[in-house]
């Protein structure tokens, strides 16, 4: 099993599959993209469903997200899916998309033993879409997420982050737009992990912000706390439900205690956090030839090393050298 010192047990793996995207989010990446990692350097198709297998077969791990950067631009994606859904035992497998392009491949994804997607989506309005993501997609990714839903991979859920006079005032439109296509519709605090560093923690918008919003439109009850166990959302019933909203506040109502979550990058490192500033080099190990056992031991020393939390309300914090589209969101 994967434990750290304060008794944490990681058993949801986030598997990077590329630094590299298809949109520049103005809170993720600078217009002109970033130094992206050389190819070399990217972990091949083998090479991921070897570490996959060895967490899962190993190390306890029994869900397996795919992320990135944007994931669909990896080629092998469908192959990655159905090597890790032949695993045993077979670990939970979902992708974290802006779904551009989903439409074409859901099916395939589907198919291949994709259970689930995380859709990302920020606005309802083109003109700001294309403000927002520098790409004039929004179409793209309305189309995408529908066509996830279609091929099963649901409830689909969708990622949104907002900021103050960019896209604060659509909290109400994102929810509603998700309740009437029976989308899980999830706010995410932004947090300081864009390669402009640009941000600010006095301009956020808050998990407090986001709720007041939507209480204003909605009757929101809170869902048992028992619902929640590590997961990183505080969940609402909608209206009495069933339908549910969901707030990732890690900036203001961190869960670090609870966490139970390892990640890989592109580049085959283990990270133990988003906020971690130490990586342990698993893909230099493999190319030398260690075993399925050494491996497994790396990731547990790593592991064992996790700190208590992220420290965003540390005086001291730095942000890790690694933007969030190169750690894996
Ligand atoms: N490209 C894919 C996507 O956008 O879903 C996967 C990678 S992206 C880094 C994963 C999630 O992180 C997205 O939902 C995105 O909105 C979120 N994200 C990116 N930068 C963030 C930041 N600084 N604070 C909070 N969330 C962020
Ligand atoms: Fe790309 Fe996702 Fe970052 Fe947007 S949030 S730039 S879609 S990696």
């Amino acid at each position: 099993m994967l434990v750290d010192r304060y008794g944490r047990v990681a058993t949801d793996l986030r598997v990077s599959l590329t630094d590299r995207c298809n949109l520049r989010c103005t809170y993720c990446m600078p217009e002109n993209g970033l130094a992206w990692l050389p190819g070399p350097d990217v972990l091949t198709d083998d090479e991921v469903v070897r570490l996959v297998r060895i967490a899962v077969e190993r190390l306890g791990i029994n869900e397996v997200r795919f992320t990135g950067g944007e994931p669909l631009l990896r080629r092998g994606l469908v192959d990655i899916v159905a090597a890790c859904a032949a695993l045993e035992p077979r670990p939970d497998l979902s992708l974290t998309t802006n779904a551009v392009g989903l439409a074409r491949i859901a099916a395939a994804l589907a198919a291949a033993g994709l259970d689930r997607v995380n859709g990302s989506l920020d606005t309802l309005r083109a003109d700001r879409f294309e403000q927002l993501t520098r790409r004039k997609r929004l179409d793209d990714v309305l189309a995408g997420l529908a066509a996830a839903d279609a091929a099963g991979l649901s409830p689909v859920k969708v990622n949104a982050v907002l900021m103050r006079d960019v896209n604060d005032d659509e909290a109400v439109d994102l929810l509603g737009w998700a309740l009437g296509n029976g989308y899980e519709l999830r706010f995410i605090e932004q947090m300081p992990l864009d390669a402009q560093h640009g941000w600010d923690r006095a301009r956020m918008v808050t998990a407090g912000d986001i709720l007041a919003a939507l209480q204003r439109h909605y009757h929101l009850t809170p869902e048992a706390s028992d619902h929640r166990g590590s997961a990183p959302a505080e969940r609402w019933l909608v209206d009495g439900g069933p339908a549910r909203v969901g707030i990732i506040a890690s900036v203001t109502r961190p869960f670090c205690g609870t966490c139970d979550r390892t990640r890989l990058t592109a580049d085959g490192q283990v990270r133990t956090c988003l906020f971690a500033r130490e990586e342990s080099d698993l893909r230099g190990a493999m190319r030398a030839g260690a075993s399925d056992d050494e491996l497994a031991q790396r990731w547990t020393t790593a592991m064992a090393g996790k700190a208590a939390g992220h420290g965003i309300d540390d005086p001291g914090f730095l942000q890790p050298d690694r933007p969030m589209s190169a750690i894996g969101g």
